[in-house]
């Protein structure tokens, strides 16, 4: 898709801190987090949303979190994950995109981190493919 921001992550047009990737889906670190470890986990196909997204992928995206959990807790210290998928009203990026949210004891007070955090994270993760 022309002009669609994470086509051109997906194309390497525009660089990200990538954690994980297969054929089909790719997670990498999301620009503004608002949690350390924020990521985005998408579909290399370009979807809208949970209206027009392949089940099939919707599923595989569902097996790659799973895979991804632990290695939230084991590299992170992670006791919790929060999953959030906005649709339409709400959606910035109109290309499916499932927020993962590492979740730390007391994190509500917790401030924003930043780039240069995520970036730390990524190398933590040594690319997982
Ligand atoms: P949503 O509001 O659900 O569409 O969320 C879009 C998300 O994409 C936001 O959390 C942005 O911070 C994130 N985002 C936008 N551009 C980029 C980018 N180039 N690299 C990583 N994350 C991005
Ligand atoms: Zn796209």
């Amino acid at each position: 898709m022309e002009n669609c921001i994470f086509c051109k992550i997906v194309k390497g047009e525009i660089p990200s801190y990538t954690i994980y990737e297969n054929d089909r889906i790719k997670v990498f670190m999301d620009i503004n987090p608002i949690a350390k470890g924020h990521c985005l986990v998408i579909p290399k196909n370009h979807y809208t949303n949970l209206m027009d997204i392949d089940k099939d992928v919707l599923r595989e995206i569902d097996e790659v979190i799973k895979e991804l959990y632990p290695k939230f807790k084991e590299k992170l210290g992670a006791e919790g994950l929060t999953r959030m998928q906005n649709n339409e009203l709400g959606q910035e990026v109109k290309h499916y995109h499932m927020h993962l949210i590492p979740r730390y004891k007391g994190d509500r007070q917790e401030p924003k981190v930043d780039e240069e955090a995520q970036k730390t994270v990524a190398e933590a993760f040594e690319r997982l493919t």
